[in-house]
């Protein structure tokens, strides 16, 4: 038999015992008032103890577990030490919630908990900074009641957040910020902002410097090619080395026009107030006057194909398109030895619009290929400068790419050739177009 039942029963036991004895003594009557008034100081004590028990339960958390002997004794004393025990560890968890808190608080950017239906669980002061909101008074709202952007709320509503999005005047005018979401565990997500206002001031110093001393070049640069070219036709000029070296001067300003028109496109291009003005572009069209442009850039030196397998138009901004395109088709022609192929193909792939231009030129090593797109970046210095390059026209390729919501691809082997695609989104297909081509 366990304790408890030892404990339980021994004064029941030692009640009998007495009234049995006083049975034999007085004789029943006062055995049995004996007997009765015994157990009923036991049920009252009993029900004493349960009283002090429910009068605990109705505040645990501030009250004392009462105190008891006997069987109730023991198991206050085991209820006693579990409260402890579990106070305890209720203050440890507080106190990593505490700490965890203080971290989050310390981050040097926001943080926002978002559960079911994207509504505020827990946010960090800097998120309460950087959305206007109040942790006390917006849990449990949902963030877009809040931060109401549209841009924000369609970001929101994606389900890739592999790019953090750019949100400008969340509270102030001038406060921008970058803002990722990271879904975890079940329909949450993390979202942090970070302050980025100083990196874009400048960024778009640097941007506004660069488009600032292209467009100041633009007109010295001018008057010297037009100085140069008079020279140049002038019929008396008889000197031989003048005469070279006013071909190479020629060269050189040609060059640096060049030069500072890929800095002016890309400027305009990076400018996020430049947005994107949208036509309907007869791709095919367009595709027929490049394909003869390269042919003259080629000089008949290469055999340049058009297979057009798709006569969708495209959404989207014709100069923009025509200089991305052209600039592929130019580095086929540069990048191309003579009597080389290259093919301008407009085709639908799973239902995307693709241009790709393929050719069997020098190609590109695999671990050049990732660096094309940035400004300057040549795999070979000396042939882009031979061919007339500047080093902008992928960097120039890529921002028309982005503007579009396309992407670009490339694949090439060295020695044999490469192909640069790039892949529309379904949506920049022109239906109204389709129907006027057919
Ligand atoms: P560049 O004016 O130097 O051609 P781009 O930005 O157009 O500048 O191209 C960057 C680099 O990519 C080039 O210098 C060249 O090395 C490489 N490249 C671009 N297109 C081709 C191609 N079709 N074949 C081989 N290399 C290419």
């Amino acid at each position: 038999m366990s304790a408890f039942w030892w404990r339980a029963l021994v004064p029941p036991f030692f009640i009998a015992l007495i009234a049995l004895l006083l049975w034999g003594v007085s004789g029943p009557l006062p055995a049995a008032i004996f007997l009765a008034l015994g157990f009923l100081a036991r049920v009252i004590l009993h029900l004493r103890r349960l009283a002090a028990l429910d009068s605990w339960l109705d505040d645990p958390a501030t009250r004392s577990v009462p105190e008891g002997s006997g069987v109730w004794g023991e198991v206050f004393v085991r209820l006693n030490r579990m409260v402890r025990q579990q106070r305890k560890e209720r203050e440890q968890r507080i106190a990593a919630l505490h700490d965890m808190e203080q971290a989050t608080s310390a981050l040097p950017e926001g943080v926002v908990i978002l559960g079911d239906a994207d509504r505020i669980e827990w946010c960090n002061p800097l998120a309460e900074l950087h959305f206007g909101l109040d942790a006390k008074r917006d849990t449990g709202q949902q963030i877009t009641y809040l931060a109401r952007q549209p841009e924000f709320v369609q970001y929101l509503n994606m389900h890739h957040f592999s790019e953090p999005l750019i949100l400008r005047g969340t509270r102030q005018e001038d406060l921008v910020l970058s803002v990722k979401l990271i879904s975890y565990g079940d329909n949450k997500k993390l979202l942090i902002s970070r302050d980025i206002t100083h990196m874009e001031r400048i960024e778009t110093m640097r941007r506004d410097f660069v488009a600032n001393v292209s467009h100041e070049l633009r007109t010295p640069l001018t008057v010297v090619n037009g100085f140069v070219e008079t020279l140049n036709d002038m019929p008396s000029l008889e000197n031989d080395m003048a005469r070279r070296a006013l071909q190479l001067m020629a060269e050189q300003t040609y060059r640096m026009d060049h030069l500072v028109n890929d800095l002016l496109t890309l400027s305009r291009l990076e400018n996020s107030f430049n947005t994107l003005q949208e036509d309907t572009v007869d791709v095919c069209g367009m595709l027929r006057s490049l394909q003869r442009e390269g042919e003259s850039l080629s000089g008949g030196r290469h055999n340049i194909r058009l297979e057009l397998e798709s006569d969708s138009s495209l959404c989207g901004n014709a100069d923009e398109l025509r200089s991305a395109f052209a600039n592929l088709v130019t580095n086929a022609v540069r990048y191309t030895p003579p009597g080389g192929e290259i093919v301008m193909r407009w085709q639908e792939l799973d239902g995307q619009p693709v241009f790709s231009v393929q050719d069997s030129g020098i190609g590109i090593a695999p671990q050049h290929i990732p660096r094309l797109t940035e400004r300057f970046y040549r795999v070979d210095r000396s042939r882009s400068r031979e061919t007339g390059g500047t080093g902008l026209g992928l960097a120039i390729v890529k921002h028309v790419v982005n503007r579009h919501q396309a992407r670009l691809e490339v694949t090439s082997e060295e020695g044999r050739g490469s192909t640069f695609s790039i892949v529309f989104p379904d949506k920049r297909r022109c239906p109204l177009a389709q129907e006027q081509v057919a």
